[in-house]
């Protein structure tokens, strides 16, 4: 099946990374029946780390992965870029849901696989512009010093070291950015290009053996089938990665939200910006906000700059339409000025969005099923581009039935509650986003509403 150049287009349009592809090539759809050992539905990260993983241990087996649209067509090929060991819930209520010693071992598994990832970049030749920079989070208000300050101490309580505290002269070695209180710096993070990550992927996976269909919609999943319009993959076993599409599907309608996270990045930035500010050690950028805002210096110096604050859409729809909203993008620029007054006039170049997949109790999941044969990983929230690493390679173990280190985490086999149905997730999720905008906007006039910032930090597990 050829592909139009208007399909091509939009696939470029979905963001700043899969627009920069020297060529967007559409795989084959799927064409008739096919039998596989496992089909695996979505060539996200999820889904192409389970096929790598599961080809790495037995090279040449029958793994067939169908996209609905093109590999890194989701959030995939969208995201900040941060390779990070973060994790949507804190580390203290990971340890209260499951242990101190198993939030331990989560977050070492973490952090080994920032650094995997690496690795297999450099193995398989996936120029994805990998830097392991860490992560500087920046506060900007006396509440944001204490928060960071507060978060690094209960995690050290735990035996975690998830961050280093940097006084103002510090951080300035690293970056000048005006206001700056002081920041946690933390070396287990990188900064790289999404799309060529997800795409090198997926032909490292074929290079192996493996089968890519793009354009080839599930359209019903039942153990040992998935159905498309143009055709049937009968399999032993089916991994579900499909993260905020994870609604489309009827019966797994309320298991995720989907959360749209909105990005914008400049122009190739000159010599002369980063004289200026800094920024050598290419670490990714947050600060201590309740609306989450993120930065990398890209491998073209570039500032790619997102954050939350889009709204969330009744029925939990998702169309083309919502990865674009003015007020957020207007929103992040201005953020993006106030941050580095340097950019004076330097352009944005590109705008877009996309939806992340965010579980009731913002805890991600990775399960198999032994009597249905179907395995998924889902509910990432922010953080899915180092999880779904480790998630993948999990799921390739429990498919394979193998009782590894991996399986025995915490996070395999979670099962969070469904989320409440409409109007009810809609009038709560745009509330919360409300009162974390309001927070921020009083935080930063150094007043507080206690009672709305635990509200919020309740509902979220932050
Ligand atoms: C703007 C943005 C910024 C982000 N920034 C970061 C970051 O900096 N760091 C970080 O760790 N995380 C970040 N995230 C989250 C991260 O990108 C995701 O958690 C991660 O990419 C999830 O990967 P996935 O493969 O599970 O899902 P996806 O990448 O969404 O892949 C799912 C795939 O399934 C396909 N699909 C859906 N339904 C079907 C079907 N019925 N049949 C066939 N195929 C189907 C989709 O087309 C899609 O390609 C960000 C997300 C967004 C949107």
């Amino acid at each position: 099946m050829s592909t139009s150049a208007a399909a091509i287009r939009r696939y470029r349009s979905r963001s700043l990374w899969l627009d920069q592809l020297p060529d967007l090539q559409v795989r084959p759809a799927l064409a008739g029946d096919d039998d596989a050992e496992v089909v695996i539905v979505g060539a996200g990260l999820t889904g192409l780390w389970c096929a790598y993983h599961l080809l790495e241990a037995t090279p040449r087996r029958r793994v067939v992965v169908l996209e609905a649209e093109t590999a890194g067509f989701g959030a995939s090929g969208r995201n900040g870029g941060w390779c990070s060991a973060l994790f949507p819930l804190s580390w203290p209520r990971v340890a209260r849901l499951h242990g101190a010693a198993e939030a331990r071992a989560l977050y070492a598994a973490l952090c080994d696989v920032v650094a995997e990832v690496g690795a297999v970049c450099r193995r398989e030749g996936i120029d994805a512009g990998y830097h392991r920079g860490g992560t500087l989070t920046l506060a900007r208000t006396p509440a944001q010093r204490d928060r960071i300050r507060a978060g690094l101490a209960a995690d050290a309580e735990l035996g975690l070291d998830t961050g280093t505290w940097l006084d103002p002269p510090e951080v300035e070695r690293r970056l000048r950015v005006p206001g700056v209180l002081g920041a946690a710096f933390t070396p287990h993070c990188a900064r790289l290009n999404p799309a060529v990550l997800v795409r090198g992927l997926a032909r490292a996976v074929e290079r192996r053996g493996g089968v890519v269909h793009d354009r080839s919609p599930v359209r019903e999943v039942s153990p040992g089938r998935v159905r498309t319009p143009l055709g049937t993959v009968r399999a032993e076993h089916v991994v579900l990665a499909t993260e905020a599409y994870t609604v489309r599907f009827r019966e797994l309608h309320r298991r995720v939200l989907p959360v749209w996270s909105l990005m914008v990045a400049t122009e190739p930035l000159p010599e002369s910006f980063f004289a200026e500010v800094g920024w050598a050690g290419c670490e990714t950028l947050t600060d201590g906000r309740h609306l989450v805002i993120y930065a990398q210096r890209t491998p073209d110096d570039r500032i790619a700059f997102g954050g939350r604050g889009a709204p969330y859409h009744f029925g939990s729809r998702i169309t083309d339409a919502y990865d674009r909203h003015d007020p957020t993008f207007a929103s992040l620029r201005a953020a993006l000025a106030e941050l580095f007054p340097a950019l004076g006039d330097a352009r944005t170049t590109h705008a877009w969005g996309g939806p992340l997949g965010v579980p009731r109790d913002w805890h991600p999941s990775v399960g198999y099923a032994p009597t249905s044969r179907i395995g998924w990983a889902r509910g990432y929230v922010g953080d899915g581009v180092a999880a779904a690493a480790l998630a993948g390679a999990t799921l390739a173990d429990l498919v394979d039935g193998r009782d590894t280190g991996r399986t025995r985490l915490c996070w395999v086999q979670h099962r969070s509650p469904d989320w409440e149905p409409e109007p009810l997730r809609w009038l709560g999720v745009n509330l919360a986003a409300r009162a974390a905008a309001t927070l921020d906007h009083l935080e930063a006039r150094g007043r507080d509403l206690a009672l709305l910032r635990r509200g919020l930090e309740g509902l979220t597990g932050a």
